[in-house]
């Protein structure tokens, strides 16, 4: 699937070689630094082609091959521009342009210090004064929270009987007074990209910022999480992929051939065309409009946890060598995979809440 893209694959993971060697990405990672430069150079050469949906599958998948962390940051200047896409008016789509060419980076503001997976119960509120709304609350782990030029943001806007009839979106830009980010640093893995706490202290919101209609932010959060996460899954596979390239290199080179380390290489083979198969089709369905929710949250989960998996293995075959091959980055770069935009728990009672529907 998607071989037409072979030429622009070999564009991507050319690009990754050059740039994101063993050394780069390892100064990143110890310096928690986010790589604006690389970020600028990916987009003077033109590589991330944000309408493509293909094409950024593909580049996601190639870049986290080589280094998940350095590969998510060029890729996600652009995170939650499709809740824009879809549901922002005309003007709102029309900025959209500025961040597709870089001007401005974009983040998504859903997750707060009480949790991520409960989207319906969030905290923050934007609450209506005239023509204005204030927004008050924080958030919690955003990427990009401390680097971004506005963010798209789920507040609740009214109380309903049912928590996620009353929250809406907005594009909050974060010069506005009221804005706070504190970086967070120490995570576990892809320590390049950013990540922040948030904190909205009365910021005074236009009409004009609402995406969309009120009362639909959940709707749309949970429509974007359906695109995003065929990308996360393409993370999870690059991930995986380069895991397990760290795996061919060390057994060939030395010679390896202990029946453990042949039975691993078939599982994590296996493991590996089943996540592509999975994401692959995912993937083809969403880009044809006929999204399928379930296939996607299979595909999520199931990626992630191979990635999980075969950092693991590379970790236990390369033993010490692990260190200076840079296998122990791929190792805490892969469990995000299992957290981000819905838990492997959450995509698994997704899955079968629509097997049950007979979906
Ligand atoms: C580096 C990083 C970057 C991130 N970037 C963003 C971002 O840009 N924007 C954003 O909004 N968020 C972001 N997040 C937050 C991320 O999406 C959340 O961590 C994730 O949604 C899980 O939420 P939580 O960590 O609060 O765990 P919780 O929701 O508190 O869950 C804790 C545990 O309980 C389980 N659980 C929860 N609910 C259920 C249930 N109903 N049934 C069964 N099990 C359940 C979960 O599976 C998990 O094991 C980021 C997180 C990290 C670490």
């Amino acid at each position: 699937m998607f071989e037409e893209y072979n030429d622009y694959r070999k564009t991507i993971r050319d690009f990754a070689l050059k740039e994101f060697t063993d050394g780069v990405a390892a100064k990143y990672d110890r310096d928690e630094e986010y790589p604006d430069d690389l970020r600028k150079k990916s987009l003077s050469l033109g590589i991330i082609d944000m309408q493509n949906p293909a094409k950024i599958l593909i580049a996601i998948e190639e870049l986290c091959r080589i280094d998940a962390g350095l590969g998510i940051s060029v890729t996600t200047p652009y995170f939650g521009a499709e809740v824009l896409m879809l549901f922002g008016n005309d003007e709102q789509r029309e900025f959209l342009n500025d961040v597709y060419s870089g001007k401005y980076i974009l983040g998504l503001g859903v997750t707060e210090p009480s949790g991520g997976s409960d989207v319906a119960h969030i905290k923050t509120t934007a609450t209506k004064k005239g023509d204005k709304y204030i927004l008050n609350g924080s958030k919690m782990f955003i990427t990009n929270g401390a680097i971004a030029d506005y963010l798209v943001v789920l507040a609740r806007t009214s109380n309903e009987e049912k928590p996620h009839h009353g929250l809406s979106t907005f594009l909050l830009n974060t010069k506005l007074n009221g804005f706070k980010a504190n970086k967070l640093e120490g995570k576990l893995g892809v320590r390049a990209t950013n990540t922040a706490e948030l904190t909205f202290n009365n910021i005074e919101l236009s009409k004009d910022d609402l995406i969309g209609e009120e009362g639909k932010g959940f709707y749309y959060i949970m429509t974007f999480f359906n695109i995003s996460r065929i990308y996360v899954a393409a993370q999870a596979l690059g991930i995986a992929e380069g895991a397990f390239d760290k795996i061919l290199n060390y057994v060939k080179s030395n010679e390896i051939k202990d029946e453990n380390t042949m039975f691993g290489i078939a599982d994590i083979s296996t493991r590996i065309e089943a996540s592509k198969e999975l994401t692959y089709n995912a993937a083809s369905y969403l880009f044809k409009f006929e999204p399928r929710p379930q296939l996607t949250s299979m595909a999520k989960a199931y990626a992630g946890e191979t990635a999980v998996y075969s950092s693991e293995k590379a970790m236990e075959i390369l033993g010490v060598n692990s260190l200076n091959e840079n296998v122990e980055r791929i190792f805490r770069n892969a469990k995000i995979m299992e957290i981000w935009e819905g838990t492997s728990d959450v995509e698994k009672l997704i899955i079968s809440r629509f097997i049950l529907k007979g979906e």
